[in-house]
């Protein structure tokens, strides 16, 4: 049984990459599908996997895929077989009567049909991230996610994304024609603002557990400042504003206004507006009017809000 021996009790088959590098997991507990190019992040032996979606943490022999582990099957069944065969090939004999009318016995190996190999394709994602911690390159479905290398939390990481694309868009409004230009700054307004937004929630709902209330942790909308600043301060004892001076902070809220102003009411100055922006030269009635630089502003103010609050939100959980 030369050949089956020499394949040992172990049999390591490698598992190929999708065409741009990427091996397919799957979370042994929330069963999540994402990709990982390994050899990017985190360099060391026996590093575990974080899931991306539910931060579960184990070692990566446990994130193989079904498909993987039928694959891997399939190969392993066919290597045994083929060895099999080999070796049983030298017990084929065949004895010719030596008399005639005699009796012959034989003993002929047929090879048994090979066992087919289960190949399969890793799926498509939606979103592709290099850790800005480790540089691990993965992608998963959705948006927001855990580094499955180092386990950090991308969202700030996404946000400040969002906000060096608003940029782009006022770097092209500085070319285009006057009309261009306002739609592209307004634009460039409404996604960081909504940006700011999706950040906040998603910051809290995953720390929502550790608030004094984990449900309203979990719906908190940030498009209202002046009352999503209160509401953290019930929830995770946390100033929002405490990264600003209280110029910088009036600044912030003005722009929110002015958003609230151009997405709802076509941009035209209402009671409201007046009343909350702070803006002394706002008369009802008339257009409200937002400069480039005025959202360049708001860009870097923002940064600063938004490192501040992914800090403070979780030192704040931590200590709890
Ligand atoms: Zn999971
Ligand atoms: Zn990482």
């Amino acid at each position: 049984m030369d050949h089956l021996r020499r394949l040992g009790n172990r049999i390591t088959i490698p598992i190929p990459t999708d065409e741009s590098g990427f091996t397919g997991r799957e979370c042994p507990n929330c069963k999540g599908y994402f990709k990982v190019q390994f050899g990017t992040g985190l360099k060391g032996k026996n590093l575990p996997c974080h899931c991306p979606y539910c931060g579960h943490v184990a070692d990566h022999d446990h994130f193989w895929t079904e498909e993987q582990i039928e694959y891997a099957i399939s190969i392993a069944i066919g290597d045994v077989t083929k060895a099999l065969n080999k070796d049983l090939k030298k017990f084929e004999f065949n004895h010719k009567p030596r008399k005639p009318f005699g009796i012959g016995v034989s003993l002929k190996v047929k090879p048994g049909r090979p066992t087919p190999i289960r190949y399969y394709r890793e799926k498509q994602l939606e979103t592709e991230v290099t850790c800005s911690r480790c540089t691990l390159r993965y992608s998963v479905y959705g948006l927001f996610a855990f580094c499955p290398d180092c386990g950090q939390h991308n969202s700030l990481q996404i946000f400040n994304a969002n906000l060096e694309l608003a940029g782009k868009m006022l770097d092209l409004a500085m070319s285009a024609s006057k009309e261009v230009a306002e739609r592209l700054i307004e634009n460039a307004l409404e996604d960081c603002i909504s940006a700011f937004d999706g950040f906040g929630r998603e910051l809290c709902r995953m720390q929502a557990e550790k608030s004094t209330d984990a449900d309203k942790a979990r719906t908190l909308s940030f498009q209202n400042l002046s009352r999503v600043r209160q509401t953290l301060m019930n929830l995770f004892g946390i100033d929002l504003a405490d990264a600003l001076t209280s110029e910088e902070w009036n600044m912030v809220i003005q722009a929110f206004q002015k958003r609230h102003l151009i997405a709802h009411k076509m941009g035209v100055i209402d009671e409201e507006y007046v009343r909350k922006a702070g803006d002394i030269h706002a008369i009802v009635g008339r257009k409200i009017s937002i400069q480039e630089e005025e959202v360049r502003g708001l860009i870097n103010l923002l940064r600063k809000l938004g490192s501040c609050l992914s800090q403070k939100i979780q030192s704040a959980t931590e200590e709890s």
